[in-house]
């Protein structure tokens, strides 16, 4: 039997990734290429649609064979008219891009656009970490948090496609300024971004996470600090979104998911002390699986889900 094949596309900050996806959601080819952050030579666009040329010449896969293309996009995306809205996250010139109208009237296939972090959800309840779970809450600590929440079998999103912007939900009043107008958003304070900041006014070094876990790893006292202050962070957040949601399973992601020692472990113990102890019965608490995979491949799941 042969596979549908379709067109994942992962829109970031510096780069299109593009993958060859089959409709078991396995990745069969992949390519990455970077954003003209000035947009003089190219429209992210421009290069969207460069990258799906390029990935099926290289595979030597006819562009009117697939049966269509997916794009995660960070973002508050209208997946109702396939745009992104006014907030547009850290692409360039991104603000209200008619992706789908762009990429039909290039190959006339099926396309669908999503956000970013409800597609890493789509995909990790797809084939990854909390495959075969209907009810999953994922949240991706990088530079801002990210994530999405699959409810009974379904992603949640809302009137127009907004819903799962669990960044901005406001964990301490009149905090922080945050990118998106408001005040004390749970990412001013989650993000990977929000501890390296913490961790810069303390040392000069300290100016990645990578530098700040191996201080931690190597038993640091002030390194093991910074890190527990921002664990709690990351808990209170995602507490709060438990008693929302009820999910059985709570996935982290992002580059600091693989410290399994130092952040999954303490944050899953932590928000199981915050929250009530009925959510906690059931609830598993581990790292997302997909890396760098799991935004085209979620994308792949949301137009599969959408259109079929
Ligand atoms: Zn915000």
């Amino acid at each position: 039997m042969i596979l549908k094949k379709y067109i994942g596309i992962d829109i970031g900050g510096t780069a299109v990734k593009a993958g060859l996806v089959d409709e078991n959601g396995e990745v069969l080819s992949r390519c990455e290429t970077e954003i003209d952050r000035s947009a003089m030579k190219e429209t992210v666009m421009e290069t969207v649609t460069r990258s799906i040329r390029e990935i099926c010449d290289t595979n030597g896969t006819d562009i009117g064979s697939l049966a269509g293309i997916g794009v995660a996009a960070p973002g508050a995306i209208n997946t109702r008219e396939g745009k992104v809205a006014k907030l547009g996250g850290n692409v360039p010139n991104w603000s209200g891009t008619k992706v789908c109208e762009i990429l039909d009237g290039e190959f006339g296939l099926p396309v669908s656009l999503a956000n970013d972090g409800n597609c890493v959800a789509l995909a990790e309840a797809w084939i990854g970490a909390a495959r075969g779970h209907a009810d999953v809450l994922c949240v991706v600590l990088g530079t801002g948090v990210g994530g999405g929440i699959i409810s009974r079998g379904k992603l949640i999103e809302g009137a127009m496609g907004y819903a799962g912007e669990i960044g901005h939900v406001m964990v301490h009043a009149g905090g922080r300024k945050c990118s998106c107008g408001g005040r004390g958003c749970f990412e001013k304070y989650a993000a990977t971004s929000a501890l390296v900041k913490e961790g810069m006014a303390l040392r000069d070094n300290w100016y990645t996470g990578r530098h700040i876990f191996g201080d931690a790893n190597a038993g640091d006292e002030e390194a093991l600090g910074l890190v527990d202050r921002w664990t709690d962070e990351v808990a209170y957040g995602i507490a709060s979104l438990t008693h929302i949601f009820n999910p059985e399973v709570i996935l982290i992601g992002g580059g600091v998911s693989a410290q399994e020692e130092l952040v999954i472990k303490p944050v899953g113990r932590k928000i199981k002390e915050l929250i009530i102890p009925d959510f906690a019965e059931k609830l598993v608490i581990k790292r997302a699986e997909l890396g760098n995979d799991a935004g085209m491949v979620g994308a792949v799941r949301h137009l599969i889900l959408e259109k079929e």
